[in-house]
Parts: structure tokens; C-alpha cells; sequence
């Protein structure tokens, strides 16, 4: 055989993924992208993003589920306890089983304690407790911005966000100066959760001599622009993220930077696919859930499966049979579990084993099983559902990459695609890579953002089981 036969063979019997960009035009994808930047820039905790999906949704004629005609056919939406929500798409007729793309909204961050504000030498500060997977030090010397909710003894809820608007104060959690790091103490070195101290103010209420009059005057402030006491932050939810807006990033502008794309990147993408899916193939959930970061537990999480009395509730209003039924509609629903993959940094690439990594720019992530040690934990797709969701991308021009978290035994992690597949549905872990995923300022590729959404718009569109 000659060289370019042999060439051919190649390209008919091997397989590597491609560059995403090929084919792609740069004015829809910055279109795509600045829609995604903005989402997740007002969004940057679940509530706030559950406001902002709420939003889009209402402008795009979805209404809640509750009053939306049940008998007919259903765009509605369910929000969960102001931290979750599911988007349904259901046609008159309920027959089959679900197309889902699920994903979660919740992004690791610091959050306050219940009693948290204090003072020493001079400052007041607060104390924190760290929110999902975090490498401590990243936290220090970056701009802070305080998000969240204060329940008062009335019920009244307050809502607090503060340093998001460039005119807000931020606020900043401080490491040690370099040149004292040489102190023979050993706990220097060794950052803990206890060092994670936000500092909230440095100006007394008074000159005269009184305990902590620094915290007198911050709770003062609080009382006067927020009406809440100091107990008031005993039943509050208050979270601390980076003030820091999504950007463009690198000289070909090819990347987005960011804080919270895990895994906000995918609700995003699953968002825009059910709202602009000309039609659907089957009745069709995007759900964004809470609380993944810790482990899916809390009523806000994948494990208590919120979406599902909506759907018993559309059953009893058309009286269908509805045990048997409902299971027979859930085995055979087909799950999307969409969250991100991490994408190979170059400087560390040792961690993964490179055949099988994902890379930035090279599509969605198809992964098959995740787990630790011996894919303990994982969902692990079964091959013939790889084989449709595989065959669905290729279809639809979907870039898309084989990819699994690293070396066998490096690490590992888990999803929440093992709460759908314990009720039976077909299950799959799809979604962009990131690289440094769980920083305040993850990257993600254009190309991937908009080729999960392309994926996401075929699988409501298009797919059967
Ligand atoms: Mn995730
Ligand atoms: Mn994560």
C-alpha cells in the first residue's frame, strides 16, 4: 500500500478527537458566549442564578408550574426552596419516558459562620466555613463580594449583596506577609479553615474607651442599611464569592474566565437548548440542583428528586395510572448529568493519563463512569447508551471527546448521575472541561461552551431511547 492509502486506513479505523473551533463562526459563538458571561455574572450564587433563570424563562413565556394548565401542553417551571429549579417542556400527551438534562448551580466558595463577626487588634472580622472542594490559599488577597439572605426573628427575609457593583466596597480575606513566613512555628506554613478571616471594617463607633467598638460600629452599619441585629446572622445564608467579572481571556479571545463555570457552564448551555429546541423529541426536564459540592445531601440537592411531584401532579390532573406508569416512564427516561470535566493543564499534565483526558477545546466531555479506586461511587454509563448518545453527536456535528478525572488511582470525584440511575433511567455524565476547575477564576473554552449547548439541542430535540 502506498503512503496515502495507508493514511486513508488511518482515518477510516483510528480515532482521535478534534479541535472544536473547526467549522465553528466566531459571531455566533461571542454571541452565545456574552449571553453566558452575563448569566453568570448576576449569578453567582444558586439563589441569585435561580432569580436570573427565573427571569429568562418568564420572558420567554414559561410560567410556574402551578399556573400553568396541566391538560395542555406544559412550559413551566418549578423553583425549589429559592435554590433550585426544574424546566418542563411536556406535550399533551405523556406517554414516554423523559429526555433530562440535569446539572448543578451550587460552586464552591467561603461562607459566614452563625456568630460570625468579631474583633481583634484593631480589625473586625468574620469567621468562615469554607463550601465545597477548595485549595485554602487561593481564597486569600482576592476581591470578595458577601451574596446572600438574613432571616430576621419576624420572618422578614433581607437580602444582602454587597461588591458585585464596582461602586461596593469589596472585602478581602488576608494572608501572611512573605517576609515573616520564616517564623519557626511550623503553623505558619500550614493554612487552615481558621485562617480563612474576613476583614469587614477598621473604624471605632467612638473614641471614648469601649469594648470592641470597631464591632459595635460594623454591626451599627448593619443595622442601619439592613435593619439586622447581630442574632439576625444566626439564620442567615451568607456566602462569599469572588468580585471578580467573567472575561474574555488570551490574545485570540478563545477562553472565558471566570468564577463558578462548575457548573454553571452547563446549566447555561441546558437553559438555552430547552428554550430555543424548535421541537422536542420526548417530554423533556433541564433541572439545576443544589448542594453537589457537598456531597448532594439537603433538601436542595439531587438526592431528594424535587422534579418528580410535578410530574405525578400532571398525571393525576390527565388521570392516567400512575404507579405504573411513573415507573415505567422513569426506566425508561433518558438523564443528560451534566457537569464539567477537568481539561489537561500543560504545566501539570502528569495527573492524567493523556489518551483518555479531556482537552480544552476539543468539545463536550463524554464521560463514561467517574468514581475512586476502582470506580467506586460511579454511575458508569452502560455501553449501549454511549453507543446512542455517541451516535446522536456524530449526527449533529457535536464536537465531542471520550474523557475520564485523571490517572486511575490519582484522585477521582463523583456526580449526580448516580441519584437518577438508582430510579432506574439510562444515565450519562456529559459537559465542557474546565481547567482550573474549583479556582475563583476556572477557564473554559468558547468552542465547548457552544458545542454543550449544541449537544444539549440535539439530545431535546432529537433523541429517542
Ligand atoms: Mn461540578
Ligand atoms: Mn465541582
Amino acid at each position: 500500500m502506498s503512503k496515502k492509502e495507508y493514511e486513508n486506513l488511518k482515518k477510516k479505523l483510528a480515532f482521535s478527537p478534534q479541535n472544536a473551533w473547526k467549522g465553528l463562526g466566531p459571531r455566533v459563538v461571542d454571541k452565545f458566549t456574552s449571553g453566558y458571561m452575563d448569566f453568570i455574572s448576576k449569578g453567582k450564587t444558586e439563589r441569585t442564578l435561580v432569580e436570573e433563570t427565573v427571569r429568562l424563562l418568564e420572558r420567554e413565556g414559561y410560567v410556574p408550574i402551578e399556573k400553568s394548565n396541566l391538560k395542555g401542553e406544559v412550559k413551566a417551571y418549578k423553583v425549589y426552596r429559592s435554590k433550585a429549579i426544574a424546566i418542563y417542556r411536556i406535550p399533551k400527551k405523556l406517554e414516554k419516558g423523559f429526555n433530562i438534562i440535569a446539572s448543578h448551580i451550587d460552586s464552591p466558595r467561603i461562607d459566614l459562620k452563625p456568630r460570625p463577626v468579631y474583633e481583634d487588634t484593631g480589625i473586625a472580622l468574620a469567621k468562615t466555613h469554607y463550601y465545597g472542594g477548595i485549595k485554602k490559599y487561593q481564597w486569600f488577597n482576592i476581591p470578595l463580594a458577601m451574596v446572600g439572605i438574613v432571616i430576621k426573628e419576624s420572618g422578614e427575609a433581607v437580602k444582602i449583596n454587597i461588591g458585585n457593583d464596582p461602586k461596593d466596597p469589596i472585602f478581602v480575606i488576608s494572608d501572611l506577609l512573605p517576609h515573616l513566613e520564616n517564623n519557626p512555628d511550623k503553623k505558619f506554613k500550614d493554612i487552615n479553615g481558621e485562617m480563612l478571616n474576613l476583614i469587614l471594617g477598621s473604624k471605632p463607633i467612638t473614641f471614648e474607651e469601649i469594648d470592641s467598638s470597631i464591632k459595635l460600629n460594623i454591626l451599627k452599619i448593619l443595622n442601619e442599611k439592613y435593619g439586622i441585629v447581630e442574632e439576625d446572622l444566626t439564620s442567615a445564608e451568607l456566602e462569599l464569592v469572588p468580585a471578580l467579572e467573567p472575561r474574555e481571556m488570551g490574545f485570540d479571545r478563545s477562553m472565558i474566565a471566570a468564577y463558578g463555570q462548575d457548573d454553571r457552564i452547563c446549566a447555561y448551555a441546558s437553559l438555552k437548548a430547552i428554550l430555543d429546541a424548535k421541537t422536542i423529541s420526548r417530554p423533556t426536564a433541564v433541572i439545576f440542583f443544589d448542594k453537589e459540592e457537598i456531597g448532594s445531601d439537603g433538601s436542595t440537592g439531587a438526592k431528594n428528586q424535587f422534579w418528580i411531584p410535578p410530574i405525578k401532579k400532571i398525571l393525576s390532573v390527565r388521570k392516567q395510572d400512575m404507579d405504573l406508569f411513573l415507573e415505567d416512564m422513569l426506566s425508561s427516561t433518558a438523564v443528560l448529568s451534566s457537569d464539567v470535566s477537568a481539561a489537561v493543564n500543560p504545566t501539570f499534565k502528569e495527573v492524567h493519563e493523556i489518551n483518555n483526558a479531556a482537552l480544552l477545546g476539543h468539545g463536550i466531555v463524554v464521560t463514561k463512569y467517574t468514581g475512586v479506586h476502582g470506580k467506586a461511587g460511579a454511575n458508569d454509563a452502560d455501553a449501549e447508551f454511549v453507543g446512542k448518545i455517541r451516535k446522536l453527536f456524530n449526527d449533529n456535528k457535536v464536537a465531542w471527546q471520550p474523557g475520564e478525572l485523571g490517572k486511575v488511582d490519582a484522585g477521582g470525584g463523583g456526580t449526580i448521575s448516580k441519584y437518577f440511575a438508582e430510579h432506574g433511567m439510562h444515565v450519562i455524565d456529559t459537559g465542557p472541561a474546565l481547567v482550573g476547575m474549583h479556582s475563583p477564576y476556572e477557564i473554559a473554552s468558547k468552542a465547548d461552551l457552544y458545542h454543550s449547548y449544541l449537544a444539549y439541542k440535539a439530545f431535546i430535540e432529537k433523541f429517542e431511547l
